[in-house]
């Protein structure tokens, strides 16, 4: 495997680096270091989102005539990772990466008149109805029912840990429209508009202070059958290809190693701090030397199921293998930064400025009042899209015969 660049592939990523040098404003770089969760809240993202779509560089992994831009793996990489060293914000997924390929994929001419354009331009946001309350790894016992009603569906249920419902105007919806076949067969996939008096969002703050999460409430809510993705009972298959492409195209190192190039940086910018001198110190200096290791080991992964998907090929259980890492990463990652921090790390951002007097300025990009918040947000990465044991069900499974 020849790990390095083309000449071609140079250019691009010079082209990449003088875009975000010239239309990425410090501001959303900020917001970018100030968030800690997965992604960025709307006010940020959406005119990130706005910026990237006049480029035509926003949906890049979107069929050409949607707005797709045709790159090959190499160049989504070149572009995920200099956006990560940039300090770009990270975009929700959920109508961009999720139900966007979706509809490019299932939908109606018409669906797809309707509802591409609107995601492109930040117009509609949108959550996902998957998991309920005793439905999460085990999905295909959900129990929300859509029932038919001439030209709609009558939605009956609740949804869980459903990700900025508090934003969205549509949600991806899995419900029960036949309880009489198996359960994976009687599972459609409906698109529900939010806005409607049938639905109710409650938060569900999270245990480092924040709201990313929600319980939905469906009461006799409507989805329209134009808004059916697919055929009714083809819902599973619809998921599962959503999931896929949820892992299959996931780009979660180059953000790991920006990350531990920055905690790098701060401990060596660390005389007498935080924990005395990080940056000679022995233990934390191979702690960091392993990690960028195995991050380095799943950027190689990470770029070959990304070739093996541009050939046609589905990466199977590979894309489990680099969820579970990626996953366990990101929280050793995290959970050195809280190390590194220290007593600052625990202090939540609302509470007293970081080093007072003598040093205003919090050091490196990232304040360190955001390293406990991040490493409590960061606990969800082995539960959700696939909790860790779930993962490891289906390498033994599909790649050691277990
Ligand atoms: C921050 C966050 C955001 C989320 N956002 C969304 C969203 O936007 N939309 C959405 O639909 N869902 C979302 N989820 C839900 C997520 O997909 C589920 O939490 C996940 O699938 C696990 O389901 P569960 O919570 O019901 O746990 P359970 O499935 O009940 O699992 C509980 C425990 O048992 C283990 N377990 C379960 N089955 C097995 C098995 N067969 N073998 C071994 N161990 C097993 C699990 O690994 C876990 O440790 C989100 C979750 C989080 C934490």
């Amino acid at each position: 495997m020849d790990m390095h660049f083309s000449t071609a592939d140079l250019a691009f990523r010079d082209e990449v680096r003088g875009f975000l040098a010239a239309e990425l404003p410090q501001h959303l770089r900020d917001g970018m270091n100030g968030t800690p969760s997965v992604f960025v809240e709307p006010e940020i993202g959406l005119e990130w989102q706005r910026i990237l779509h006049a480029r035509g560089w926003l949906a890049y992994q979107w069929p050409v005539e949607f707005g797709g831009t045709d790159w090959t793996p190499v160049q989504r990489y070149i572009f995920e990772k200099e956006c990560a060293l940039a300090d770009a914000p990270a975009l929700s997924v959920l109508g961009l990466k999720l139900v966007g390929p979706v509809i490019a994929h299932f939908g109606t001419p018409d669906q797809k008149a309707r509802y591409l354009e609107r995601i492109l331009t930040g117009q509609d946001l949108w959550c996902q109805g998957y998991s309920e309350p005793g439905s999460g790894s085990d999905l295909a016992s959900l129990k929300t029912r859509a029932v038919r009603d001439g030209d709609k569906y009558i939605v009956n249920g609740s949804k869980i840990w459903t990700t900025h419902a508090q934003y969205a105007d549509w949600m991806f919806c899995l419900a029960r429209t036949n309880s009489d076949v198996k359960p994976q067969a009687g599972i459609s996939f409906l698109l529900i508009n939010m806005r409607q008096p049938g639905i109710t969002v409650r938060p569900i703050i999270g245990m480092a202070g924040d709201h990313e999460v929600n319980q939905v409430f469906l009461d006799n809510a409507e989805a329209l059958v134009a808004d059916r993705i697919g055929e009714e009972g083809q819902g599973w298959t619809i998921a599962k290809f959503l999931l896929e492409n949820e892992r299959g195209g996931s780009c979660a190192a180059p953000r790991l190693l920006a990350d531990l190039d920055r905690l790098d940086r701060l401990a060596g910018a660390q005389p007498g701090g935080f924990n005395g001198a990080l940056g000679h110190d022995v233990d934390f200096g191979r702690r960091l030397s392993r990690l960028r290791l195995e991050a380095e080991a799943l950027e190689m992964t990470e770029l070959r199921i990304l070739g093996e998907l541009a050939q046609g090929r589905k990466p199977g259980p590979q894309t489990s293998l680099t969820k579970l890492v990626a996953s366990n990463l990101r929280q050793y990652v995290d959970e050195l930064a809280v190390e590194a921090f220290g007593y600052d790390g625990l202090q939540l951002a609302t509470e007293r400025p970081l080093y007072g007097n003598e040093s205003p300025e919090p050091i490196g990009s990232k304040p360190a009042q955001l390293a406990m918040p991040t490493y409590l947000n960061s606990r969800a990465w082995t539960i959700f899209g696939g909790s860790n044991e779930v993962q490891k069900n289906i390498i033994a499974k599909t790649a050691l015969g277990l």
